[in-house]
This record gives C-alpha cells, structure tokens and sequence, in this order.
C-alpha cells in the first residue's frame, strides 16, 4: 500500500460523512454564522501551529466543523442573496476530479481530453446564446471580473490594432466606454487594471425600469465623439446585480453597430434564462453581441470559479493575447492554444463542473431546474404584493426589490434592522440603493433548492423585521 493512503481514506470516508450530515439536515442548519473572524483567528493560532503532522481524517473532519460554523450557507435553501448557487453533488466530484488529474489546458496538445470538454461545452452555450458556433469561440475565466477584463481587453485590441506594440501612451486618441448606470462594478476595476482609468468609462443613466436609456447613450458617444475622444464599447447588462434589469439589447447592439462600437453583452447571472425554452427570449438581442460574459458559477448550480467568456468571432480573442515563446509545445490542432487567446497561462479544469452538471441532468433536466428558479422567484413577488409590500424593481428574473412604510431607507438604519434579522439564522437576504427608492430590501431566488416551505418562512421573518 502507498504510504498515507489509509489515511486519505479516512479523508474521503469523512467527507461522505460531512456530505451527508449536510444533505439531511441542512434546513435546520443556521444560515448565518455562529463563529466570526476574531474568534475563528484565535482557534486556528492555538489549534494550527503545523508543528506535528496531523491525521487526514481527523483533519477534515475540523475543517469541516469550522467551516459549517464560520461560513454564511449560500447552498442553503434560504439563501436569498448574491447569485452564489447551491451546487449539485456531481459538480463537487467533477472539482475532485479535475484536481485529481490536474490537467494543464495552456496547451491543447498536454490535455486534449480536457480541453475538448470545454470545447464541446462552450459550443453548446454559445449556440444557446444564439452565436455562430463555426467562428464563435470562448474560455473558461475565474468568474465575471475576468470575463469583463477579457471583453474591455478584446475590445481595445480590435479597435486599436497598435495597441500591442504601443500601449496607451502611444495612442493619440482617449478611448471610451459605455454602461448603465446599474452595471456591475467589475468594470471599473477594469478599468483601472487596463490603465485606462475609470474616467474612460461613461455611465449612461437608466429609466424607471432602471434599463439603459439610448437617447441618453446616443447622445453621450456623439458628445464624447465632438470632444476629440474615441468610442469603442457599449456594454449591455443582462440583469444587473442591484435589481435584475436587462437592458434594451436589441437596441443597444443596432445602436453599437451603427456607430462602429464592440458590442457586449454582460448576463454573468441572467445568462442562465437562455437555458430556459420559456424564458431565453427575455435576452433577446444576446445574440447580437460581439462577446458575452456568463458566470456558470451564479445560475448554473456550480462552484465558486467557473465563469465564461463567449466571442462571435474567436479570431479576435486570437489578435488579443496571442504570442510565441520557446518552450511551450508546438500548436498541433490548427485552434488557438489556449494560453495564447485567452488572459490566464496555466489553466485548471474548470470546465468539467459545467460539463458534468450540464451532462448528467441533460438540456431538459437543467431548463426545469431554472424554470423552477423563475416561478418560485414570480410566486414570491405576487406574495409580497399581496401582503402589502412595494415591490420596486420589475423584471423576469428572479430577483425581488421591496420595501413598504415605516422601515428605514437610509443604508445605516436599514442595515441595523436586517442585521436583527440574519442573526436569528432563518433566511440571508441583503438590501440594495435602487434609484430613486432609496435602500430596500433585495431577495434573490439562488438554489435550485428553495420550494414554497423555504419561502413562507421568509415571509414570516420578513413580518418578524416590521416588529423589530
Ligand atoms: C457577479 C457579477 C459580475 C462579477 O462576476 P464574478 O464572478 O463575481 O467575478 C459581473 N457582472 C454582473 C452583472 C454580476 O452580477
């Protein structure tokens, strides 16, 4: 026998057991925390010193309970929060496998296996999104922030081509880029880490349904355009993380069109409605785009770290980030290798969550579970308006803004009143600044696991909130 392997063993048997301890149970389980950071960091400084060797066992089995107590439980069933799903089981053994492995996908010729399952998987998703799969192309990124960074960097490459070789500071022009006044904020972080400073991006103000206005947008390019500056992306948002609102697509992509500009599309959670025979036409106009962000990790029910970059054209990802060096083995497949069209170089198999998820519930199977999703979020929304909630937000996602009088619309004393709330450990919702409502409370749909028991019991908490 290999030296450990009892002991590894011993690991796995562990991790059935806290599997199981979890799948039985978790309903009961507190949803918020019992153990924060300073108590946690004093327990791992006297318990961890790693001055002996510990057993693998007994070390998941500590793990476990710190994590079970330290950790607000997104893939519990009342977890109403930030689009981090639960996460079906044969996802978790898919991440145990592509560790096991540890397939390097840099180079398609050191893991063909692996990186066809992308491959195949992205191809998938990109015809669902309504994208030419013999030009079309895609990567598997760490999750939207990177997917956004991606789309700014092909953006830039394909409207300055000199870029490359000069950079910013040989361009004589100031580049320019548009998204709502609602869109995510990894664009501003984007915009930074390319250099191109926050001021190159141009938020557009948004209508009552807090969508992009056009008129406004159009008129924003052709101002910029007069002062000398150089439009090159309008972004789309696919359901923004605030309210869920899904911006005008269609028009917005005629719009980029007309104007010369990138189109991109960012459904990092929405994305998944497409997946949905009864809902994809809530995104139509996706398929319009030049480039698509899409978290599998928010609507597709997979861990943390899997989200995805879609490109009309995969050349273009190509002219970005290709490069040759002289120890990288030889192209061998006639595709682009991926560490040289894509940001990441060495690459872990994030795509097999994706896969197998995808594989094992099949096209139907995954449309009913995110059907589910939309009717528990829909059921939910008539509810609240009935027992006489203003409901502030209306989209078809689900994702529900309210508030109604007598409770606080400043941050602070909102704040103060929900945190009375998660601490009893019944539901995890959060609060949001919708414009012109102010701070109301903000409850998204996120498990594939949340039925209508889960949510009569957010009802009642959220009566419990009105006493406090
Ligand atoms: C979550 C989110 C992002 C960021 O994605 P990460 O996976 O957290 O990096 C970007 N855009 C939108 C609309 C999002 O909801």
């Amino acid at each position: 026998m290999i030296e450990g392997c009892e002991t590894e063993e011993a690991a796995w048997e562990e991790f059935r057991r806290v599997r199981q301890a979890m799948d039985s149970s978790v309903r009961e389980w507190s949803v918020a925390p019992s153990w924060h950071a300073p108590e946690i960091r004093r327990y791992l400084e006297a318990a961890f010193t790693f001055e002996h060797p510990r057993q693998a066992g007994e070390l998941v089995s500590a793990v476990a309970a710190l994590l079970k107590d330290g950790t607000v439980h997104v893939t519990h069933p009342r977890y109403f929060g930030l689009f981090i799903p639960s996460v079906r089981r044969i996802s978790v053994v898919a991440e145990a496998l592509a560790a096991h492995f540890n397939p390097q996908l840099a180079a398609w010729s050191h893991a063909p296996a692996a990186n066809e399952i992308e491959r195949h998987t992205l191809a998938f998703l990109l015809e669902k999104l309504g994208l030419d799969v013999a030009h079309g192309g895609g990567c598997f990124t760490s999750g939207g922030m990177e997917a956004n960074l991606t789309a700014l960097l092909t953006a830039l490459s394909h409207a300055f081509p000199t870029l490359r070789e000069s950079g910013l500071v040989g361009l004589q022009a100031r580049p320019r880029f548009y998204v709502s006044a609602e869109a995510h904020h990894s664009f501003e972080k984007a915009a930074t880490v390319t250099g191109l400073g926050v001021a190159s991006l141009v938020r557009i103000p948004v209508d009552d349904s807090l969508r992009m206005n056009v008129s406004a947008l159009q008129r924003a390019i052709a101002r910029d355009r007069a002062a000398g500056a150089v439009p090159f992306l309008v972004v789309g948002t696919a359901g923004t993380t605030g309210a869920g609102a899904i911006d005008p697509l269609a028009r917005l992509a005629a719009l980029a069109e007309k104007q010369g500009l990138w189109f991109h599309v960012d459904a990092a959670w929405g994305g998944f409605a497409r997946l949905s025979p009864r809902h994809r036409d809530h995104l139509d106009g996706i398929q319009l785009a030049d480039s698509v962000t899409w978290d599998a990790h928010k609507g597709l029910a997979v861990p943390l770290g899997a989200g995805m970059f879609l490109c009309r054209d995969r050349a273009a990802m190509t002219r970005t980030f290709a490069l040759a060096t002289g120890y990288m083995p030889a192209a061998t497949t006639g595709l682009p290798e991926p560490y040289a069209s894509s940001l990441q170089w060495s690459r872990r198999f994030i795509g097999l969550s994706v896969f197998m998820a995808l594989a094992e519930l099949g096209e139907h199977g995954l449309a009913t579970q995110i059907e589910h999703q939309f009717r528990m979020g829909a059921w939910l929304r008539r509810e609240l308006q009935a027992r006489g909630w203003d409901v502030v937000n209306s989209t078809p996602l689900p994702v529900v803004c309210f508030t109604r009088p007598g409770l606080p619309r400043t941050e602070f004393a909102l704040d103060r009143r929900l945190a009375q709330l998660l601490a009893r450990g019944k539901v995890w919702i959060s609060r949001v600044s919708v414009p012109r409502k102010g701070w109301v409370l903000r409850v998204c749909i996120t498990s594939f696991l949340t039925d209508e028991s889960d949510l009569k019991i957010l009802l009642d908490e959220l009566d419990a909130l009105r006493k406090f």
